[in-house]
């Protein structure tokens, strides 16, 4: 029998060699991503070990793809144009993981520590929010390195510039497969033995099926509704407020909601196919 004193105790054995790997190589911003990103993990080690497993996934594959050439002429190129870079705030972890922390605290209060179900509607819809931003970052760093430029995602006749919200390419449209994969790949393993082959199979499409379609939505939400801004000394149009490479001139906006920026897009992205996955695996599990 594992006593409560004993997961809390794992939970931050097992965060704090993550918190200061992350910090080294400056995957969260100190202190507010940092702080966030270990109450996080904790939160989520304490509901379920997996829960933990999989943001770990998420988060270290897309740390090591944002590295993964990161001098190249193509991404320098991409990242004028994003809001933030790998260097994560609060408000990125929270939008990352936000779906299943909240999944988190409701079965922690529900069930008591290590107790979250895995076949349960709300964890097959928290580890689809998991595949959601797992596709997408895997997307973003590995799709700017195609040789060709993107399309528009509402127009696909049209170019856009490499890093333009809403720009898509084939080799982008396979690393988001690859992502879902990747974490949908995980939960099969975790459910292997733990129910009939049908119903993983069923699980294991929904997740992945899931991240790709809440991918898509990123980029349809970031092609619309997500606020861009043209710099006023170079016209280029950009996600940031403050254009770095002009000497941090403030730029003005052109399109989308002011409000809505990329975390926002990235938390809505997540949470939809969460809900489209929960009501299916409902009804399938009833
Ligand atoms: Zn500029």
């Amino acid at each position: 029998m594992v006593t409560v004193f004993q997961v809390i105790l794992w939970s931050i054995l097992a965060n704090i060699p993550i918190g200061i790997i992350a910090h080294r190589r400056k995957s969260l911003r100190a202190p507010d991503g940092i702080i966030v990103a270990g109450i996080l993990g904790f939160i989520l080690f304490l509901a379920h070990w997996f829960y933990w497993v999989v943001v770990i996934l998420f988060f270290s594959s897309s740390s090591l793809l944002t590295k993964y050439k990161h001098s190249s002429r193509m991404k320098q190129e991409a990242m004028q144009f994003a809001e933030k870079g790998g260097n994560r705030d609060m408000f990125q972890v929270l939008a990352n993981s936000g779906v299943l922390l909240v999944i988190s605290l409701y079965f922690l209060l529900d069930k008591g520590s290590w107790a979250a179900p895995l076949i349960h509607p709300l964890s097959i819809a928290g580890i689809t929010s998991i595949a959601v931003v797992t596709a997408d970052t895997w997307s973003t760093e590995l799709g700017v390195l195609s040789s060709s430029s993107p399309r528009f995602i509402l127009n696909l006749k049209r170019k856009v510039p490499r890093g333009t919200s809403g720009g898509i390419s084939t080799r982008g449209l396979i690393s988001t497969a690859i992502g879902s994969l990747l974490i949908a790949s995980a939960f099969g393993f975790v459910l292997y033995s733990k129910t009939n082959n049908g119903l993983l199979a069923l699980i294991f499409l929904l997740v992945l099926s899931g991240g790709v379609l809440g991918s898509l939505i990123d980029s349809i939400l970031g092609a619309s509704i997500q606020a861009q801004f043209e710099c006023p000394s170079c016209n280029k149009v950009t996600e940031k407020r403050f254009h770095a490479k002009c000497g941090g001139v403030k730029t003005n906006h052109i399109r989308g909601f002011k409000i809505i920026n990329n975390d926002t897009v990235n938390f809505v992205s997540a949470l939809i196919p969460a809900v489209i996955v929960y009501f299916v695996s409902n009804s399938v599990l009833l």
